[in-house]
């Protein structure tokens, strides 16, 4: 049976119980994880995540990249919208992991065979050390302006081989100070975005 085939069986099964129809859109739990898609470190597991409790983004080492940077930006738009402007509480968890194939890309040869054959340049998410690669990302976001500096953003490296989390980076606003609560976003907003028009979707 391809496996495929094997998905779309256990999902068979899992609807056949189904019983989440009533979640909101909103996390439960208010909080983003970021982290690889390594199938080794799937958060529903290793952070027994139920459905309804995060917003789970996985990418190649769990990096911040310009492209999550982005993304965090537009939900923390929303959820703001939908709290009706006030800045409430949400929570990013970064989550790398030790024997991560982001390591290989440290690799010069390996990232020169990546750009030279496909184009892809990986330089930006290739780990050497991974408490300097949380370090980096969330210097990444805090240099993000269109990021809220209120998340509380933490950082931590999940050992494949115990499965246990080792934190690097303690929970702790992005941003400090007068702007901590803003979203520095210089772009306008559209005027036909409203609270009903989001909490609707
Ligand atoms: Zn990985």
């Amino acid at each position: 049976m391809s496996s495929t085939k094997t998905l779309v069986n256990r999902n068979r099964r899992f609807a056949n119980d189904f019983g989440a129809a009533d979640l909101p859109i909103v996390p439960k739990l208010r909080t983003v994880v970021l982290t690889c898609g390594d199938s080794r470190v799937d958060p529903a597991h290793i952070l027994g995540l139920e459905l309804g409790d995060a917003v789970v983004i996985r990418n190649n080492g769990g990096r911040v990249t310009p492209e999550f940077v982005e993304e965090i930006a537009a939900l923390a738009f929303i959820v703001t919208k939908m709290d009706r402007g006030e800045p409430a509480p949400f929570e990013l968890v970064i989550i790398q992991h030790t024997h991560c194939g982001a390591e290989r890309f440290a690799n010069q040869n390996v990232q020169r065979a990546i750009k030279e054959q496909i184009g892809v340049d990986v330089s930006s998410v290739a780990i050497t050390d991974h408490d300097q690669s949380l370090k980096d990302d969330v210097e990444r976001l805090r240099n993000a302006l269109e990021v809220p500096g209120h998340i509380i953003v933490s950082g931590f490296v999940y050992d494949v081989e115990n499965g246990r989390l080792r934190e690097v980076i303690s929970p702790a606003a992005l941003r400090q100070g007068s702007n901590a609560h803003l979203n520095n976003n210089p772009k306008p907003t559209t005027p036909s975005l409203t609270c009903e028009s989001l909490a609707n979707e």
